[in-house]
């Protein structure tokens, strides 16, 4: 098993902060979604907890959507999902997006690929993410990795995020603290805006 060190607590400076939700659309997180993650439900709440949290704290939200054209080549690899405009490619209603939040829509698993997200993010002096959402070692690793890369400093709460299975789900958090050195935190309950 993957081993990596776990934080129970963590203070984050409010300003320079963001919170980036990745892909939680009606796909991944819906049962009646095309790509179905069985354990993504099962973040909503904490999710929910920690945009209540940085909204509070004055945090930008940002949340990236999987969007693609009818005849993506990744539908390859993972069949049709998050086809643009349609009911799948939705953010869930739980977790809607608010006024103020930024909407990024993504061609790959990477939401910093091919997309205004680094701009957005320097122009509103964000050095830090709180990175939540799904799947844990695909699309969240894949933009916690391009940020560390960009050396943006990274946070995973491990009751944000989801994977198909426990591998995947503990190798993604390895990655993120050991490779991209960013901190992996217990829960978004022990995460404070301060
Ligand atoms: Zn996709």
């Amino acid at each position: 098993m993957a081993e990596y060190s776990v934080k129970d607590r963590l203070e984050i400076p409010a300003k320079g902060s963001a919170v980036i939700v990745v892909d939680m659309q009606n796909d991944f997180v819906h049962p009646n979604g095309a790509l179905f993650v069985p354990d993504a439900p099962k973040t909503v709440p904490a999710i929910a907890r920690l945009l209540d949290k940085a909204r509070k704290a004055g945090v930008p939200v940002f949340y990236t959507q999987d969007w693609h054209d009818e005849d993506d080549p990744e539908f390859a690899i993972w069949g049709r999902h998050a086809v643009a405009g349609t009911w799948g490619a939705e953010i869930v209603e739980e977790l809607k997006p608010r006024k103020g939040d930024v909407l990024i829509k993504k061609l790959r698993y990477d939401g910093f690929y091919g997309t205004s997200l680094d701009h957005l993010l320097r122009l509103k002096g964000v050095k830090r993410l709180v990175v939540v959402g799904t799947v844990a070692n695909i699309c969240v690793l894949h933009t916690a990795g391009s940020a560390a890369l960009r050396w943006y400093e990274v946070v995973v709460p491990m009751d944000g995020v989801s994977a198909l299975n426990e591998g995947d789900y503990h190798f993604a958090l390895r990655q993120i603290d050991f490779l991209y050195r960013g901190s992996v935190v217990r829960s978004v309950d022990g995460i404070e805006f301060v």
